[in-house]
């Protein structure tokens, strides 16, 4: 059993087998054990719940793979609701021909990433089409998380006064995936920054609190999610251009291949909007955590230009931001 067949799909027999000996053993727990149509759990008070479908080219890559980012991107969805991340449920369309190793790796890699981020994969579903019909593995993931604060951070929830953060460097993800597919090679490596957030978000709530907004950057980059919250707050963003976290190797890349880093995705990044006077101490929680080492406080919540993202660069100057138009990188996710 080396490749993956039709029949592994076919709820039979052989489709019983492949679930039991694959997907049971690296991502089972006692209530995916139960084997019923749906998995019954309980939460209490609000509940957050986010469904994302990762279709990423190649799907191993510097710094991760696709099952891992099949949990961080949904389970850090949750986390930026203020929400502790504590189910998922998997759903994986599989291209036959698939290698047995290739998925094997794929999942083990969820199972792992799934027990670092505290969640358990409580359902899932296999199907496999034929060769052609999908391109090697797509997996969809639902996350369902308890909200830990009231009000929970939104997009809606920007004012003008406030400061913006973000944990880390801007574009790792994008870059990662595009040389690699790209085959190309920088003098240091660029690794994706796949990586799930939700205890940087509790240590953040806990010690600092009051944080309007929590958002992950990913598709579309920093410029294109400030701007989707600058339009959901109806307020202005002003960023200070080299306050923004780029990783050398990241920004070289981008300069040969004519990319804005502000524009590419991230996966272990969040942007952090709260009031001016807890800049510094969410600063000083964000660095004390591995995954927030490099954040920086980049800018501001103004009441000029509504709706918009301004960049100040180092002489003065100041342009707009504008959102990303279509889609610079397909399949990136
Ligand atoms: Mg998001």
């Amino acid at each position: 059993m080396d490749k993956v067949l039709l029949d592994y799909g076919s709820g039979g027999r052989a489709s019983h087998r492949f679930v039991n000996d694959l997907f049971f053993r690296h991502l089972g727990n006692d209530i995916l054990a139960r084997m019923d149509d749906a998995a019954v759990v309980s939460l209490r008070g609000a509940v957050a719940v986010s469904t994302d479908s990762f279709v990423v080219d190649p799907i191993f890559f510097p710094g991760g793979d696709i099952g891992s980012l099949a949990v961080h991107g949904t389970v850090n969805d949750v986390a930026m609701m203020g929400a502790r991340p504590l189910f998922l449920t998997c759903g994986f369309i599989l291209e036959e021909g698939l290698p047995m190793d290739d998925l094997e790796r794929v999942v083990a890699s969820m199972g792992e990433a799934a027990r670092r981020a505290g969640v358990r994969v409580v359902a899932g579903d296999t199907k496999v089409v034929p060769r052609g019909a999908a391109d090697k593995i797509f997996i969809n993931t639902t996350g369902v998380g308890q909200v830990l604060v009231d009000p929970a951070p939104s997009g809606h929830r920007a004012e003008v006064g406030d400061a913006v953060l973000v944990s880390g460097t801007m574009g790792d993800h994008g870059l990662a995936i595009l040389s690699t597919r790209q085959g190309l090679s920088f003098d240091s490596p660029v690794r994706s920054d796949s990586a799930a957030l939700g205890g940087l978000v509790e240590k953040l709530l806990a010690a600092v609190g009051d944080v309007h907004v929590l958002r992950d950057p990913t598709r579309g980059g920093l410029a294109t999610t400030l701007n989707e919250i600058a339009g959901q707050s109806g307020v202005g963003i002003e960023l200070t251009e080299q306050a923004i976290p780029v990783d050398p190797a990241v920004a070289g890349g981008c300069a040969v291949l004519g990319l804005d880093p502000l524009y590419l995705a991230n996966e272990g990044k969040c942007i952090c909007i709260l009031p001016e006077a807890k800049a510094q101490a969410a600063l000083a929680v964000l660095r004390a955590d591995p995954l927030g080492a490099g954040a920086a406080v980049i800018g501001r919540v103004v009441a000029q230009h509504q709706g918009k993202v301004a960049l100040v660069t180092p002489l003065g100057g100041k342009r707009l931001l504008g959102m990303l138009e279509g889609e610079q990188l397909p399949r990136i996710c």
